[in-house]
C-alpha cells in the first residue's frame, strides 16, 4: 500500500439550485506534491476547492484526510487540519499594512485578547524571510500590484503551517516574470514537504510546475496522472472533450 493520501476526495458531488457542479469527483493529493487541478471555465475547480476548504457543504461523497474520514468538515476544522487555500480575491485588508495583515491572522488563530505589536512584527518579518522575496512589510497593501498581495496572502496562509496549500488560478493577473517568481515560491513551499494544488487552465503552467494533473470537465475527473503522460495537446483534449465532438 502507498502512504495514506493527505486529502482523497471520493465521489463528491455537489448541487447549485439545480445545476450539477460536481458529479461524482474523486481526487487525492499526496503530501508534499505539486498537483495540479485543470478545467475550462465552469467545469467546477473552485466548488471544488471549497469543498476541501470546508466552505462548501457536499450533497454526496466522502472526505478523507489523512486517511480518516472528515463527515464535518468546515473551514475551521479544514484550517486545523493544515489546509489553507488563497482565493483568487486574496481576502486581504486593503487599508492595512503588509505586517498588520500578517499578523492579524496569526493573533486571531492564537486567540490571543492583548496584542503584542512587537511579537505581531516579528512573525510578520519571519513570514516574508521565509518567502525569500522583497516585501515592504509597511507598505499598505492596497498600494501593491496583483503579484505583491499575492505574497502577502501566500506569507500569511504560511504563517498557519499548512500541511496544503490550495491555490485557485494564481497566475491569471501576472505578467511572465511574475509567473517565474511565483513559481520559484511554489517550489520553495515544496521543499519545505508542503502540499500544492494549483488550479489553473493555461497548459504551459501545469507542465512547467506540476507533478500530477487532474483534468476536470463538466464537473467529472476525465484525465488523471503523473504530469508525464500528459502533453499539451492531451490536455486541450481533456479539457475540450474534443476528441468526443462536444463543443
Ligand atoms: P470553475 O472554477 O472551474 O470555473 P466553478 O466551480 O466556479 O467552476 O463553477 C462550476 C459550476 O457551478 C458553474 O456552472 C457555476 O456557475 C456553478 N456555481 C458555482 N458556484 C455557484 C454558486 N454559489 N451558486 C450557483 N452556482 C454556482
Ligand atoms: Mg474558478
Amino acid at each position: 500500500m502507498a502512504e495514506a493520501a493527505l486529502v482523497e476526495l471520493r465521489e463528491i458531488s455537489k448541487q447549485f439550485a439545480g445545476v450539477k457542479a460536481l458529479g461524482g469527483v474523486s481526487l487525492s493529493i499526496r503530501p508534499g506534491e505539486i498537483h495540479c487541478l485543470a478545467g475550462e471555465n465552469g467545469s467546477g475547480k473552485s466548488t471544488l476547492i471549497k469543498v476541501m476548504s470546508g466552505v462548501n457543504r457536499i450533497d454526496g461523497g466522502t472526505v478523507l484526510v489523512d486517511g480518516k474520514e472528515e463527515p464535518a468538515l468546515d473551514p475551521r476544522r479544514a484550517i486545523a487540519l493544515g489546509i489553507q487555500v488563497i482565493y483568487q480575491d486574496f481576502s486581504l485588508f486593503p487599508n492595512l499594512t503588509v505586517a498588520e495583515n500578517l499578523s492579524i491572522g496569526a493573533e486571531l488563530r492564537e486567540g490571543r485578547r492583548v496584542v503584542s505589536w512587537r511579537r505581531m512584527r516579528a512573525h510578520a518579518e519571519e513570514a516574508v524571510r521565509q518567502l525569500g522575496v522583497a516585501l515592504d512589510l509597511d507598505t499598505t497593501v492596497e498600494m501593491l500590484p496583483t503579484a505583491g498581495k499575492q505574497l502577502v496572502a501566500i506569507a500569511r496562509a504560511l504563517m498557519a503551517q499548512p500541511r496544503l496549500l490550495i491555490m485557485d488560478e494564481p497566475t491569471t493577473a501576472l505578467t511572465g516574470r511574475e509567473v517565474e517568481v511565483l513559481f520559484g515560491v511554489v517550489r520553495e513551499i515544496q521543499a519545505r514537504g508542503i502540499a500544492v494544488l494549483f488550479v489553473s487552465h493555461k497548459m504551459r503552467e501545469m507542465l512547467d510546475i506540476s507533478e500530477r494533473l487532474t483534468v476536470l470537465r463538466s464537473g467529472r475527473v476525465v484525465a488523471e496522472g503523473p504530469i508525464r503522460q500528459f502533453d499539451e495537446a492531451a490536455i486541450t483534449r481533456a479539457m475540450t472533450g474534443a476528441e468526443l465532438d462536444e463543443v
